[in-house]
């Protein structure tokens, strides 16, 4: 008997209006577990070298992971990916709220989808049951009106649904998928791949939680998490202010993104930090499925703003998006784009690097007023944030071309403006300053999906001993000697292959890496989930299996090593603040990089060979 899954993964061709399950062998399960795993595997099975991102032949993926829907903080996950049109190579983005567990108990471990309708639809998935259903009364809805039509229409308040906005439909390169209203899958463009295929939204409903192989082993776990989180600072920490509360530390070190990455402190921080937030537009905490830690913000504005608390609140990395790094310190405005962006489904990182790009093409004279439309598109100006989120979803003026990315919209603005144009692979940077936090730097530059965070180390926490409760989770896998931020040497390189190869492990599970579980932790949750007698081991190496698969699947997409940079912004030395005359070297971070290519088992081309493919029992994708 399978424990922890349904054993049945769902396929659905729109273009031919069919339905069909797969259930896999167990061996397919316990190689690739879920989630990311789950998909790089269909990916480069399924998918053809070359094939659009946009076009029907893609496959958009919705995968659980084994941990997904159990009792258990940090269950509430699931992963959605597909070729990205972002990029052009892997793309996928995890999301919490509810949807996952409901998805999860309705009984399928994963979807994938393929085609295209001829007009917009969406799925119900209900105890097993799935019906396509007819979505054109539901097309250029907001988030919040498809919800509640889809709700109504299916009589059931408890339905969850994941769902594109207007930016999906208009296939925006770095539009998002939605659920629960507040929740985004937001990196690598899958809205724009759900766009495309006329796929509004995906309604779940079910009561079939997966059978665990061990519930009291599983119910400790979930109540050590319960007894401990708020003795734990990190956690606690998140539980109070959320991830908002890191900004202020952030600007102190000389690390908040600010006005495009120019400088990395923020005169107006204390104006948008997770205090300010707290005591002024907060009006409640959410979180996700079974969590207690409940680290989401809701706020509500009046006017002129009017931002609605269904839609949750700016976290860390919409404050400094489309806060800082725009040179914005309204936070009543951030909190309105980071309505829109919800409204709309769009990625607040991606749509906060497009306007500030856009700012500092106005300023260096790349854009006038003219192209704007007679926006003033100064640093500062938060009207012009504003309203720049709602022409980039509508794809409206200047709008239109930011809606392509910042890599696109520099060629076609041209006169050098690809020097402000802050991206990896084509994918913008998240708010985190690459001078401040080299180890990360050096992460978004070998990132599958373009620059990323979230399967990435953050320096800061590793720099003194004893190591923070988050940084433990890695003294369990060998790394324990503290490093400087600004450092790229073999043992930082060491502890991004460890810290990375992890981060793909939760990825698959799919399980919430800000819940405090220790690595070996993880490993009796597994077992206890799945009665397989698993090992950390034999978990670290789906990690590094799914490094390779994502790598494989750029490879033959042809991203590759000339796609492993930064941008030159980071090789310049700040001139002010905390890190005055701080850089990265450019030839110590090429050094890095074969350094890690040589640790991973890449060629120098940074190809994954055969022998590291047999090594990890993959060796299929070397024929794919
Ligand atoms: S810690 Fe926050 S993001 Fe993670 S599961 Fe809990 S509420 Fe969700």
């Amino acid at each position: 008997m399978l424990y922890g899954y349904n054993g049945k993964i769902l396929r659905v061709d729109l273009s031919q209006g069919v339905k069909t399950v797969d259930e896999p062998d167990e061996a397919f399960y316990r190689r690739y577990i879920g989630g990311r795993g789950f998909i790089s595997y269909f990916l480069l099975k399924e998918l053809a070298a070359g094939e659009d991102a946009l076009g029907p032949k893609n496959r958009l993926i919705f995968a659980a992971g084994p941990v997904t829907g159990a009792p258990i903080a940090g269950s509430g996950r699931n992963s959605v990916g597909a070729k990205s049109p972002l990029t052009n190579g892997y793309g996928d983005a995890e999301v919490g709220g509810y949807w996952g567990a409901e998805f999860k108990h309705a009984g399928y471990d994963a979807i994938i989808i393929e085609g295209k309708s001829e007009s917009p639809v969406y799925l119900w998935i209900e105890d097993g049951k799935v019906e396509i259903k007819d979505a054109k009364h539901l097309w250029s809805k907001t988030t919040g009106e498809c919800q509640k039509l889809i709700q109504e229409e299916l009589g059931d308040k408890g339905v969850r649904i994941a769902q594109i906005g207007v930016a999906g439909e208009n296939q925006v390169r770095y539009s998002c998928i939605v659920n629960d209203l507040s929740h985004a899958a937001g990196r690598t463009g899958m809205g724009a791949v759900m766009g495309a295929k006329n796929l509004k939204a995906i309604a779940v409903r079910g009561h079939q939680k997966a059978v665990l192989s061990d519930a009291k082993a599983v119910n400790s776990l979930a109540r050590w998490i319960r007894d401990n989180f708020k003795l734990d600072k990190f956690s606690a920490g998140l539980s109070k202010n959320g991830t908002a509360g890191a900004l202020m530390g952030l600007n102190r070190a000389g690390g908040l993104p600010t006005s495009n990455f120019r400088q990395g402190m923020f005169d107006g921080a204390d104006k948008i930090s997770g205090e300010a937030l707290k005591s002024s537009i907060l009006v409640g905490r959410r979180g996700c499925y079974a969590c207690p830690i409940r680290c989401k913000p809701e706020v509500a504005v009046g006017e002129p703003y009017n931002v609605d608390p269904i839609y949750g609140g700016p976290e860390y990395e919409t404050l400094a998006s489309l806060g800082s790094n725009c040179g914005i310190d309204n936070l009543e405005a951030i909190a309105k784009g980071n309505e829109l962006c919800s409204a709309y489904g769009l990625d607040t990182i991606s749509t906060g690097n497009s306007i500030a790009f856009a700012m500092e093409c106005f300023e260096q004279g790349i854009l006038t007023e003219k192209d704007t439309g007679g926006l003033k598109l100064n640093f500062g100006n938060a009207q012009a944030m504003v309203q720049l989120v709602e022409m980039i979803a509508k794809r409206e003026g200047i709008g239109e071309v930011l809606a392509e990315g910042v890599a696109r919209a520099a060629e076609v603005f041209g006169r050098g403006a690809e020097n402000f144009a802050m991206h990896v692979k084509g994918q913008e940077l998240p708010m985190h300053e690459p001078r401040f936090k080299q180890g990360m730097g050096l992460g978004y530059a070998i990132s599958p999906t373009g620059a990323d965070h979230c399967h990435n180390i953050h320096d800061s926490f590793y720099t003194r001993r004893p190591f923070s409760s988050r940084a433990a989770q890695l003294e369990t896998l060998g790394i324990f000697e503290p490093l400087p931020c600004q450092d790229l040497s073999p043992a930082k390189v060491r502890m991004l292959v460890y810290g990375s190869q992890w981060q793909h492990l939760l990825n698959c599970l799919v399980f919430c890496y800000f819940v405090q579980l220790s690595p070996p932790q993880i490993a009796d949750l597994i077992r206890g989930i799945t009665g397989w007698d698993t090992s950390l081991w034999e978990l670290m190496k789906v990690g590094e299996r799914c490094v390779a698969m994502t790598r494989a699947f750029n490879i033959r997409e042809g991203v590759t090593k000339d796609n492993d940079y930064l941008p030159r912004r980071f090789f310049v030395p700040f001139t002010s603040g905390p890190l005055n005359g701080v850089s990265i070297d450019k030839g110590e971070l090429a050094r890095a990089i074969d350094t890690y290519y040589a640790m991973v088992g890449w060629d120098k081309n940074g190809v994954p060979t055969l022998a590291k493919l047999q090594e990890l029992g993959i060796e299929w994708v070397a024929r794919v």
